[in-house]
């Protein structure tokens, strides 16, 4: 993740993204949990979906910012994920649904959990947040 010869994003990019991921959190639908999470998912195409955790009096119906967003960007036809960014006011990690969803388009995507100002609190990958995963080629 320090190779800077491999490392997708300029410094740049991961202040959009953080800036997006900002935004979105807004949209938040969190009546119950009172905790809004925002992303901003950038793909391999250039293209950057954002999301925001939306609940349900079904609790279990909830579905996340992360998941949000990249509903978005596969559902209009994006199949590899470069990076994501998510805010929270705590600095809250993906959950296991999460990490598990986002692996099938991007094991090597980079995450990055920033603060409510926008700084890069934690630079990480999909691979390193759900090791030995369970993936596509165990389908084939
Ligand atoms: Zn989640």
């Amino acid at each position: 993740m320090t190779d800077a010869a491999v490392y997708p994003l300029t410094r740049e990019q991961e202040a959009e993204l953080a800036a997006r991921a900002i935004d979105a959190r807004q949209w938040s639908y969190s009546p119950y949990s009172h905790y809004p999470v925002g992303a901003a998912l950038l793909t391999a195409s250039g293209k950057i979906y954002d999301g925001a955790n939306v609940e349900n009096a079904a609790y279990p119906d909830s579905i996340c910012a992360e998941r949000v967003a990249a509903v978005k960007a596969v559902s209009e036809g994006e199949r590899e994920f470069t990076a994501i960014a998510v805010v929270t006011q705590n600095d809250g990690m993906p959950c296991g649904s999460c990490r598990q969803f986002l692996s099938e388009f991007g094991l090597d995507a980079v995450v990055l959990i920033a603060n409510l100002k926008g700084e890069i609190v934690k630079r990480t990958a999909v691979r390193a947040l759900l090791p030995d995963s369970f993936g596509p080629e165990q389908l084939r």
